[in-house]
């Protein structure tokens, strides 16, 4: 936990006092009430911020997991089950989690508006199950029996406030999980989580689990709060409009869910006393949340980004000005007659009619850095993307360290040692280079291990956000964090694309050195005929998806065949 962190808890936690001490001493009695509305829709914000604001999924029926959550807890007071309310209330929430993770299941193949429909319609059927079937309780009149201890509004308030807080402790604790931490690339790219050995489908099902447990634990808060419930309290369109909501302030931020949380019970006492319908509430956050998704920042987002770029700029300007010759000299490619790590054979990928990859046997040994070159549309990315795993539909065989992973995902892959990097960057621009780093890594870097990263690849330090940094860097820390997770061998897709020659080269002369720093082999797919010449003693040509040449460096590139297939007659390769 960093400085800031601490004192940003620190000041939260003081807040969370004062509200526990002034609300149930000062307020009318209205106001508490009121207060405690605003804090248990916090706590609904929450499982929102874990869903929508984390793992970046569409989801519009966070109220029906409430709905559970309110169910469980009412019936088990129904029938005076032991241990009363605070255990009812974990209850409440495990039992929305089975439903979550079966809401989540689509959510595996489908996403975005269409994920959003399917949640909706879990929504409209919890309605419509909710409407013809009263809560338990309702027709005995048995209301909920509060703990003594948390009996009168008052003090039910301060309950409610101590349940925000653990939830909030839980999911800081979450999201420095390798889960949590995959949450916020997912949100951003799918095919970067799963390049870093993220499971797509464990990390969606876990934010659904999560969330729904959250949601549901707030579910049973209302039933508390209420005595009784109805059906109208868990509508779709309080789903929706608290959705709008969370799209709008952005409640993964703890601040974000108590705004949204004071939000939603303000605007309905508002309208309630203008006499005006409560639907327009939704209506007016619905208005706001389309400039949020068109932006794709929410609130709280957009002023911690603004803080952190004016930092991070910063430390851009207080750097000294880098001096590449330094480290200038001749470069010497590792050799490459080690044992063989990765061996590719007649790897075939048709798309359609077109054949991409032709029949391709390409081995990278041990310590090596092995050259992939050819003219735009070769069939290069698409080797790397099979070999990867990103292609299901290929014909021919990936080994890795004697393991054939032709049924691996590309996670699994990533796993096992097999990395690579998009030939267009995909890096969430929320994160620092710290965090991108580590999620590369897939554990805790050390910051020394982050910062020798980083400065080996020409990065700026860690604490400036990906955001403010240009993509030939972008590029760079991309490489920097497949490096950083230690695979046996990563596949860069052209690096130093958007790179002067010079920067270029100073790529070239460190990619040859990564094999015996980091224990990493490389396959380095390239146009810049320096840079391969510089750091690769091993080079394969491809054209059409066929192999054309492969040998030592300078013999294949001094071969005419090569020169006239590949480079022309120019002296400039056609790309
Ligand atoms: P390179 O990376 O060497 O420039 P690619 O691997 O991107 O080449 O492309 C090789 C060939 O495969 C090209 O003809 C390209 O149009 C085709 N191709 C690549 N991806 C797809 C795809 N998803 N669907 C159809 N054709 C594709
Ligand atoms: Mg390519």
């Amino acid at each position: 936990m960093t400085a800031i962190d601490k004192r940003t808890w620190g000041i939260g936690l003081g807040l969370a006092v004062v509200a526990c001490v002034l609300v149930p001493n000062v307020l009318s009695s209205y106001w508490i009430y009121l207060a405690i509305t605003a804090m248990v829709s916090a706590v609904i914000m929450q499982s929102f911020g874990v869903i929508v604001g984390r793992a970046g999924v569409m989801s519009l029926c966070q109220m029906s997991f409430a709905a559970i959550g309110a169910w469980v807890v009412l019936r088990l007071n129904l029938s005076d089950a032991p241990g009363g309310f605070l255990l009812w209330l974990v209850i409440g929430g495990l039992a929305a989690v089975p439903v979550g993770v079966a809401i989540g299941l689509p959510a595996l193949r489908i996403r975005g508006v269409n994920l959003a429909v399917v949640t909706f319609g879990f929504a409209v059927s919890a309605d419509i199950v909710l409407n013809a079937n009263q809560f338990p309780g309702t027709e005995e009149l048995k209301t909920l029996n509060r703990p003594s201890m948390f009996a009168s509004n008052g003090k039910f308030f301060i309950l409610v406030v101590i349940v925000f807080v653990l939830l909030a402790v839980l999911l800081e604790f979450f999201n420095r999980t390798r889960i949590g931490m995959s949450w916020r690339e997912l949100r951003y790219s799918e095919r970067a989580a799963a390049a870093h050995g993220t499971s797509v489908a464990r990390s969606k099902l876990a934010a659904f689990a999560l969330s729904a447990f959250i949601a549901g634990v707030g579910g049973g808060l209302m039933a508390g709060q209420l005595g009784l419930v109805v059906a109208s309290n868990f509508s779709m369109g309080q789903s929706l409009a608290l959705f709008a909501v969370a799209i709008l302030i952005g409640p993964h931020h703890t601040e974000g869910a108590i705004m949204g949380g004071v939000f939603g019970a303000v605007m309905a006492t508002i309208l309630d006393k203008l006499k005006l319908p409560q639907d327009l509430g939704g209506l007016l956050f619905g208005f706001f949340a389309i400039f949020a998704l068109r932006t794709g920042v929410s609130q709280t987002d957009f002023t911690r980004a603004r803080k952190r770029e004016a930092e991070g700029r910063k430390v851009l300007a207080a750097l000294p000005e880098r001096n590449e010759s330094e480290k200038a000299g001749p470069v010497v490619a590792p050799p490459v007659g080690g044992a063989p790590l990765l061996e590719v054979r007649d790897l075939t990928v048709r798309f359609g009619e077109v054949v991409a990859v032709d029949g391709v046997n390409l081995t990278i040994p041990d310590g090596g850095v092995v050259g992939l070159i050819g003219p735009n549309g070769a069939g290069k990315s698409t080797f790397i993307a099979a070999v990867t795993g990103f292609l299901a539909g290929y014909e021919g065989n990936v080994v890795l360290a004697g393991q054939s992973i032709d049924r691996l995902s590309p996670s699994a892959r990533a796993r096992l040692g097999l990395r690579r990097t998009f030939q267009t960057t995909t890096i969430a621009p929320e994160l620092t280079q710290y965090e991108y780093l580590t999620i590369g890594a897939g554990r805790k870097l050390s910051k020394q291990e982050a910062d020798e990263l980083l400065d080996f690849f020409g990065c700026p330090p860690g604490e400036v956000p990906v955001s403010i940094v240009d993509v030939g860097t972008r590029r760079l820390l991309d490489v920097a964090a497949a490096i950083a997770a230690r695979p046996k061998v990563a596949l860069l897709d052209e690096p130093a694309a958007g790179q002067s020659a010079a920067e270029s080269l100073t790529l070239g002369r460190r990619l040859a050195e990564v094999p015996s720093r980091f224990g990493v082999s490389i396959l380095l797919v390239e146009h810049d005929m320096e840079l391969v010449r510089a750091a690769c003693a091993k080079v394969t040509v491809l054209d059409f998806g066929h192999v054309i040449a492969s040998g030592p460096t300078r013999e294949v590139l001094d071969d005419p065949a090569v020169m006239a297939a590949y480079l022309g007659t120019a002296d400039v390769p056609l790309v």
